[in-house]
């Protein structure tokens, strides 16, 4: 079966809950109706459930930029799976860069976010990709190909093919500058390559790999006609409901 184009806003840490309403609104009025492309929001906290309300009965999809693993208890200022799937929420980012970066987000949590947030019935959106260091080190290959296996370590294959994988350049994001749709494709084709390896060509064709990373109206059609970029993890682009659509359904 062919992968379906997934596109998911990543509005990080922007947007009150009012402020919420009214974006959510517009994209509703934007891209509410598409169904031959998969869309999210991963939106703040705060406000999904809201968001929720204003997106429900349309395409649109609730995201969550984050989770932790564990069910309940005395873990002050964390979120669980299933405070997330109770609000509304079916896909969740692990191990976005800004995550692994500021907040000391390790594989081995990663790999205890996937498991947790599979566990609840929900999607876990797996962010790797490599710093400008490390492409210039010409290690691309090794640190993806690490954090890949870390995150699906002890994950069925049957369990992977309910994940999607977001590859993004730390460089690339926030930035402007975006990894040209040949470099993205083959690092893209690598990650293919390795599920391959890991599980099967079967799970591995059944993945989508979303390419992030200042990606935006100009370039999402060049990045997304390439075979292994299935989609897209938007953040800047994702703050406004006409560029979102122009990723959404690039012309
Ligand atoms: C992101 O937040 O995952 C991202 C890709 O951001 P931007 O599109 O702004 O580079």
């Amino acid at each position: 079966m062919p992968r379906k184009t997934f596109i998911a806003g990543n509005w990080k840490m922007n947007k009150t809950v009012d402020e919420s309403v009214v974006l959510a609104k517009d994209v509703v009025a934007q891209v509410g109706d598409v169904s031959d492309v998969e869309v999210a929001i991963c939106v703040p906290y705060t406000s999904l459930t809201e968001v929720a309300r204003v997106i429900d009965g349309t395409s649109v999809k609730l995201g969550a930029q984050d989770v932790y693993w564990e069910e309940s208890g005395a873990f002050t200022g964390k979120v669980s799976c299933e405070m997330l799937r109770s609000a509304g929420v079916e896909y969740v980012i692990v191990g976005h860069s800004e995550q692994r970066s500021y907040f000391g987000e390790t594989d081995e949590a990663v790999n205890k976010k996937v498991h947790a947030v599979i566990g609840a019935g929900l999607h876990p959106i797996v962010c790797v990709g490599e710093t400008l260091q490390e492409r210039e080190d010409a290690v691309t290959d090794a640190v993806v190909a690490r954090q890949v296996k870390a995150a699906y370590d002890n994950v069925s294959a049957a369990d992977a093919k309910k994940t999607t994988i977001a590859y993004e350049p730390v460089w690339a994001i926030g930035t402007g500058k975006t990894a040209t749709p040949e470099m993205a494709q083959e690092v893209h084709g690598t990650i293919r390559s390795l599920l391959a390896d890991m599980y099967d060509q079967d799970t591995a064709d059944s993945i989508v790999i979303q390419y992030g990373g200042s990606m935006k109206p100009a370039n999402a059609k060049g990045l997304l006609e390439k075979p292994d970029i299935d989609g897209g993890l938007i953040g800047g682009a994702a703050l406004n409901a006409d560029t979102f659509r122009g990723v959404v359904l690039p012309e």
